[in-house]
C-alpha cells in the first residue's frame, strides 16, 4: 500500500501562500554559490554519491529505467559505523550514506538539495551584507544530514552550510527549534568552538532520531561546552517549551554571537502528524518574538512541519516578529 509522504511540495505552497498575503514579505530567487561552501561541511564522497546515485541506479536496473516515475532509490542494508567500511557497489554506498528509510533518492533529489542549500546560503549572504534577517524556504530540509549521510528527508545540511559560511564573517550560533533533534548539525559542529549549536526537541529516548540528541551530549574536544540539547518530554506545551527556549537564548547571548542561524521546523505544533508537542499558534508567535529580541542578523532556514493546513500561518506568525 502506498502512504502519502509527509515531506511534500504542498508544504511549501502553504507557506508561500501565507507569506504572499502579508504586506511585508519580499521574495527573491536564490543565488548559486557553487560546491565549495557545501564541501566545507560535507565529505566529497558523500556529495558525489548524491550527485550520481539516481543515474547509476537507472543504468543498473532495466526495470527502473522502464518506469522511473514509479521508483525511488533506497538501500536495503545500513552500515553500523564502527566496523563498517565504505564499499564500491551502489547498494553498499547507499547503506553507508543513508541512515534511514525516509531519505529515498529520485531523479530530482540532488538538484533540489543543491538549490535548497543555495537558498540557505542566500539568506546567510543577506544577513551578512544587509545585517538583516531573512527566511530561506528550503526544501528538502537539512538538519538530519550529517557530514557524510542523508536521513530524515534531509540530504545537504542547509543550516550547517549557511552557518559555516557565516562563521567566517563572525561568531555564529545555530538554534534548532524543529521538533526533532538536529543530529546532523550536532554531528558537523560537535568538535568546534567557533559555532555554538543548540537544539530543542523531543527526547530521543522516545523520538526520532533515537540515538543522538540527548541532554548529556555537550560537545567534544575543542567543542566541549559549545553544544546543548534540550531533550523535552512528550506533550510539552508552550510554557514548558518557552522556559527551555529562554535558557537557550541566554547561552546565545553569553556566546556573543554576531549571527544567528535558526533551523525552523514547525512540527512542534499541536496536531503535527510527526510530533507529540502541543505548541499553539500563539506559542509560535512568542517563540519568534523572544528569538527576535536577540537582535541578531538571522538566517532562518526552513526544516520540518507537516500539519500542512496550519503550516503557512504558523510560519508567518513566527516570521512576523523579524519584519
Ligand atoms: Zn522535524
Amino acid at each position: 500500500m502506498r502512504v502519502p509522504y509527509y515531506e511534500n511540495p504542498d508544504r511549501m505552497d502553504k507557506i508561500l501562500t501565507a507569506l504572499k498575503q502579508t504586506d511585508w514579505a519580499e521574495f527573491v530567487e536564490p543565488e548559486d554559490f557553487g560546491l565549495d561552501p557545501i564541501l566545507a561541511v560535507h565529505d566529497r564522497d558523500y556529495i558525489n554519491f548524491l550527485a550520481s546515485c539516481w543515474d547509476e541506479w537507472l543504468a543498473s536496473d532495466p526495470e527502473v529505467a522502464a518506469s522511473p516515475e514509479t521508483h525511488a532509490f533506497l538501500p536495503a542494508t545500513f552500515a553500523l559505523r564502527r566496523p563498517a567500511r565504505l564499499t564500491s557497489s551502489l547498494r553498499g554506498r547507499g547503506g553507508y550514506h543513508i541512515m534511514d528509510l525516509s531519505a529515498c533518492i529520485v531523479a530530482g533529489t540532488y538538484k533540489a538539495a543543491l538549490t535548497s542549500a543555495n537558498c540557505a546560503l542566500s539568506a546567510a549572504s543577506s544577513s551578512f551584507t544587509f545585517q538583516n534577517s531573512s527566511f530561506a524556504l528550503c526544501r528538502p530540509p537539512g538538519h538530519h544530514a550529517g557530514k557524510d549521510y542523508a536521513g530524515g528527508y534531509c540530504f545537504i545540511n542547509n543550516a550547517a552550510v549557511a552557518a559555516n559560511w557565516l562563521s567566517q564573517k563572525g561568531k555564529t550560533a545555530i538554534l534548532d527549534i524543529d521538533y526533532h533533534a538536529g543530529n546532523g548539525t550536532q554531528d558537523i559542529f560537535y568538535e568546534r568552538d567557533d559555532v555554538l549549536t543548540i537544539s530543542i526537541h523531543g527526547d530521543p529516548d522516545f523520538e526520532y532520531p533515537h540515538y543522538i540528541g540527548f541532554a548529556d551530549e555537550t560537545g567534544a574536544g575543542a567543542g566541549l561546552g559549545f553544544h546543548r540539547n534540550f531533550a523535552l518530554p512528550q506533550g510539552t506545551d508552550d510554557e514548558g517549551y518557552i522556559s527551555a527556549l529562554d535558557e537557550a537564548l541566554k547561552m546565545i547571548r553569553g556566546f556573543n554571537a554576531a549571527y544567528l542561524v535558526l533551523s525552523l521546523g514547525a512540527d512542534a505544533f499541536d496536531g503535527d502528524p510527526l510530533g507529540t508537542f502541543r505548541i499553539t499558534r500563539d506559542g509560535f508567535n512568542e517563540i519568534g518574538k523572544r528569538i527576535s529580541e536577540l537582535n541578531l542578523p538571522t538566517a532562518i532556514i526552513m526544516e520540518g512541519g507537516y500539519a500542512n493546513q496550519a503550516l503557512g500561518n504558523n510560519i508567518q506568525t513566527l516570521l512576523e516578529n523579524f519584519k
